[in-house]
């Protein structure tokens, strides 16, 4: 019973619930969760739509709770606390972002890289999400939202802006910086990128003449196909698109020194490649998950640049729909979910 959508409750919602064996979300009414001790109840006021929810509909990722409901870049405002939670009052809004339980004791935990605990629980993934009207989380891991966003409009930083922040402290302070995939990550990373005064070059689905026109319009001095050099070196690339083909693509794009973070969860095979292109100290490196310090940095700077967030809205019964366009690549920007 450690789940508080089990519990039993009186109250009904509507949810778009995962099941064992579907690729597609069911539209249901489930009982309302309860708010357990440090927990919140939010009504989920919007939740956008992240490539690793198509990684967990997919069985990209091992041990999903199912049934499940998906959404980690959720915006809600607390209706109840439970006993001991104390940060937050009915009617705040809260950010519940995908990092959503450490245990706070294992070494990753006690040494400042609580995303590397390996008991950690994940919002929409191994803890009901935002795909419904309502969720549960523990208050230590929800973000204050800057209020100068709309719900619809802060809902990509839960995670698109996280975890391309720290895409970007990992490429370090390079100067010429390349973007692999101009999706929702990218297109609020270059934002801040541009704010510290680096160069963007962004790479797209060969021929996506539409998402190199938007890279453009937000200040990227190059935008073309991912398999096209650029027309100078990188100092550092940023993958956030899944193909693992782009791996030796961005290292042979990245000068002596060089960087190269793959920002995603889940990738195809990378293919082999010749020492050659790793040589002279270049470096490939993932990015897993968030911290509660990327989380507190991010949002101060989302609020001090600030950030403009470009979103596709669809009502909670279409995420399907809006799944399909995110994996069809029919968005610019982040498709965002909202509920009445
Ligand atoms: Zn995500
Ligand atoms: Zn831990």
């Amino acid at each position: 019973m450690s789940n508080p959508i089990q519990l039993k409750s009186e109250t009904l919602m509507q949810a778009m619930v995962l099941e064992v064996g579907q690729a597609r979300l069911r539209e249901t009414s489930v009982p309302r969760p309860v708010a357990g001790i440090g927990q919140v109840l939010a009504r989920v006021c919007a939740c956008a739509v992240c490539r690793t929810d198509l990684h967990v509909l997919d069985g990209e990722l091992p041990h999903p709770k199912l049934p499940l409901i998906p959404g980690h870049e959720i915006v809600g405002q607390v209706v109840e606390t439970g006993p001991g939670a104390e940060r937050f009052k009915p009617g705040n809004k809260v950010g519940v972002p995908w990092l959503g339980w450490t245990c706070g004791e294992c070494r990753y935990c006690r040494s400042g890289r609580e995303n590397l605990c390996e008991k950690a629980r994940f919002t929409g993934y191994t803890l009901d999400g935002g795909y419904a009207e309502y969720l549960v989380a523990d208050e230590r891991f929800c973000f204050p939202i800057p209020d100068i966003y709309s719900d619809a409009h802060a809902a990509p930083l839960l995670c698109a802006g996280l975890i391309g922040y720290r895409c970007l402290a990992k490429a370090g302070d390079a100067g010429r910086l390349g973007l692999y995939g101009f999706g929702a990550a990218a297109h609020i990373v270059i934002q801040i990128a541009r704010h510290q005064g680096r160069k963007i070059f962004a790479f797209t689905r060969p021929g996506d003449s539409n998402a190199q026109q938007f890279a453009r319009s937000l200040g990227a001095v190059w935008a073309g196909d991912s398999n096209a050099p650029p027309p100078e070196p990188l100092d550092a690339a940023i993958i956030f698109a899944p193909i693992g083909d782009l791996v030796p693509q961005a290292l042979k794009a990245v000068a002596r020194g060089g960087t190269v973070v793959c920002g995603g969860i889940h990738m195809s095979d990378i293919p082999s490649f010749p020492y050659d292109i790793l040589w002279q100290e270049r470096t490939v490196c993932s990015v897993a998950n968030l911290t509660r310090r990327d989380g507190e940095e991010f949002m101060a700077l989302a609020a001090h640049i600030p950030l403009q967030t470009t979103i596709q809205t669809f009502p909670l019964s279409e995420a399907n729909e809006a799944l399909t366009c995110l994996r069809t690549g029919k968005l610019q920007g982040a498709a965002v979910l909202l509920m009445r």
